[in-house]
Parts: structure tokens; C-alpha cells; sequence
């Protein structure tokens, strides 16, 4: 159930509808839009007439929710949630947010190379996986707290952002203090314990599609982060698979503007993950943007062709500049802003 408050109304009058919903067996989750308080009660009630609430004072209008999710509904914020980092970039606002880095980290090197030239080209964030999901056990499978040190060091050298995923609950301590933002890969997308844990801490996380996922168990795997309080989730669509072959992944952008209309939480596009083809990266980032995307996420490398992981689907580093370039034409067009670039880095 959603209570919307008056405009007007009083700490005192949201107060007392909080305590009747907690009384009646809600959770309730607060939160402030520009014009409004909003109470979402999450949880199972007892026996109660929802109509009751529509007489407390200060209360606009109660309404049910008949979606499983609650929390990642556009009800329980109406104007779109913005994820704000300490440095001040914002996903899910006015600007498209690119993060952009190679698959794994791999060396020192590398990832000082990739940073200067992601940042030079307008990226925000650096993407770099330390613990790494891979289909075969005998892979690479990261580099691990050497390469989130690695991370760290060159975020706090270039000013970028680092994202970088995590696997296990276990990790989540070892990580906090190396990283800007989760990345939940699209194999632990229903890992719910992970999920559960990940609403306990206060670091937004970026929440990918599962491979056979449909948007509705994605919005209720990202009601798992939020039911614990962490409201800060960024949505990623990477590619669902279909019967398709051509492509490693079948990238579906209607899922963007399906979640934009259904849920509050911004949303961006993975087109490395989502095509599995360097030759084909660009124009699926295009479409993101195009499509509404808040933001994508890509795979850039210095060396594709010597990358250990995801080699074929990372762009090198001047397609990565001209991708920026069109980019910055097609983000006005659809009422959007984007990076400039900055020149040389670090
Ligand atoms: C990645 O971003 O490198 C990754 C492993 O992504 P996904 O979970 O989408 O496969
Ligand atoms: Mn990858």
C-alpha cells in the first residue's frame, strides 16, 4: 500500500499514519519527493481497511499495490530516483552516466592505461572486474583484492568513479572500502541472500538482468536491495538469451523503456555484455541512449586482442573517443546531456 501525503502536511500527521501502518503489520519506507512524502508499506498485514487511511490527516490518497514489487514501483517515487555519488555525478538525472573499462583487471599497467583513456573520452566511472564469473572453472577468474587496491589507487589518481562486481556475501566487507558501486552480474541477479545483504549497506549498487530473466524478476530482485533500506540501485539491461546465435546475447532495449514506465530506479545499457561482438557495441550504445537509457556500461580495453576475458566485445580506446563523439550528438536529441571529453588524464 502507498499513503501519499499532502503537500503540506505535517511531520506530526505523517507520523501518526506511520505508527497506524506499523500497527496494522506494515514496513513502511519513507521517502521525500520534491512535492511530497511517500509511506510505502512492504510486508504482510493483518486484517485492515486500507480506506481507513485515506481519513488521517495530511493523507492525499492511499492506494493499493497490485505489483509483487513494492518498493521498485514508479509509485513509491514518482519523479524517478537520481543515484548521487559523493563526487557529485548523478545517474538517473539530466545527464547520460558512461562507465566504461575493461573486463577484469589484469595488471597495473592496464588499468592506468584504460583509466587515462576512458576519462579523456567523457567516462565517469571505471568498470573493472577483481572477482570475475566465469562460464569455465579453469579461466581467469580475477585478480582480487590486489586488482581492487589497483582500482582504488587509480580512482583516487583520475577523479573516476569504480564499479566492480561482486560475487559472494563474503566479499561485500572486502570491497566497500575500494569501491563507488556494486555490480551484481547477471549470474547472481537472483542470488538472494547476496541481495538481501547488499540492503544493508549504503553504496549504491548496479543490479544486472539475469540471462533468462524477465523485467518483472529483475524489479523484484532490485526489491530485495531496496526492502533492506538501500534505496540506491541502478538497473542494467546486458542481454537476455533468446534463439538467437549471431550475437552472443539478443540486447533488449525495450527493457528500457519498459522499466523507465514501471519502476523509478534508473536504468542503463550494457551493448558489450548485450552483443558479445565489438562490431556491433556501438550501435546498440546508440540505441540505449536513443531508447532512454539513464547510462552504459562498457567494456574498453587498451589491448582487446590481448585481453584475458571478454577480448571480442571490448572497444579500443579511439572506437571508445568516436562512440563518445556520436553519443554527444544523439544524448541532446532525446532532451539528454553527456560528458565532453576531457583531454589528457592522469
Ligand atoms: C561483466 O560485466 O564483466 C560481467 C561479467 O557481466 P554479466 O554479469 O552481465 O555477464
Ligand atoms: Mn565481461
Amino acid at each position: 500500500m502507498i499513503v501519499a501525503m499532502q503537500e503540506k502536511a505535517t511531520d506530526e500527521q505523517i507520523q501518526a499514519v506511520v505508527e497506524r501502518m506499523v500497527e496494522v503489520g506494515f514496513n513502511v519506507h519513507r521517502t521525500t519527493g520534491a512535492l511530497q512524502t511517500i509511506l510505502a508499506g512492504v510486508g504482510t498485514p493483518g486484517q485492515f481497511d486500507h480506506k481507513d487511511f485515506e481519513l488521517f490527516a495530511g493523507v492525499a490518497e492511499v492506494v493499493r499495490i497490485s505489483s509483487p514489487y513494492k518498493l521498485a514501483g514508479r509509485g513509491f517515487r514518482p519523479e524517478g530516483t537520481i543515484v548521487t555519488f559523493p563526487n557529485g555525478v548523478a545517474v538517473g538525472g539530466d545527464e547520460v552516466i558512461v562507465m566504461a573499462g575493461p573486463c577484469s583487471i589484469e595488471s597495473r599497467e592496464q588499468i592506468f592505461t584504460c583509466a587515462a583513456q576512458v576519462k579523456a573520452a567523457g567516462a565517469k566511472f571505471l568498470r573493472g572486474g577483481a572477482f570475475k564469473p566465469r562460464s569455465s572453472p579453469y579461466s581467469f577468474q580475477g585478480m582480487g583484492l590486489t586488482g581492487l587496491k589497483l582500482l582504488r589507487e587509480v580512482g583516487d589518481a583520475t577523479g573516476l568513479l569504480i564499479i566492480s562486481e561482486v560475487m559472494e556475501i563474503s566479499q561485500i566487507d572486502i570491497m566497500l572500502p575500494y569501491i563507488d558501486c556494486f555490480q551484481v552480474g547477471a549470474r547472481n541477479m537472483q542470488n538472494f541472500n547476496l541481495l538481501r545483504e547488499l540492503g544493508q549497506v549504503r553504496k549504491p549498487v548496479l543490479l544486472k538482468r539475469g540471462i533468462a530473466a524477465t523485467i518483472e524478476e529483475l524489479l523484484l530482485s532490485a526489491e530485495y536491495i531496496l526492502s533492506g533500506g538501500n534505496y540506491d540501485v541502478i538497473l542494467c539491461e546486458r542481454g537476455i538469451r533468446t534463439f538467437e546465435t549471431y550475437t552472443r546475447n539478443t540486447m533488449d532495449i525495450s527493457a528500457i523503456p519498459v522499466v523507465k514506465k514501471l519502476s523509478h530506479l534508473p536504468m542503463v545499457g550494457d551493448p558489450s555484455h548485450g552483443t558479445g561482438r565489438r562490431d556491433m557495441v556501438p550501435q546498440m550504445a546508440r540505441a540505449a541512449v536513443a531508447a532512454g537509457g539513464d547510462g552504459l556500461l562498457i567494456e574498453v580495453h587498451p589491448n582487446p586482442d590481448k585481453a584475458v576475458s571478454d577480448g571480442a566485445q571490448s572497444l579500443f580506446p579511439d572506437q571508445f573517443a568516436k562512440l563518445m563523439d556520436e553519443l554527444r550528438i544523439i544524448a541532446p536529441a532525446v532532451g539528454r546531456s553527456i560528458a565532453q571529453p576531457v583531454g589528457a588524464a592522469v
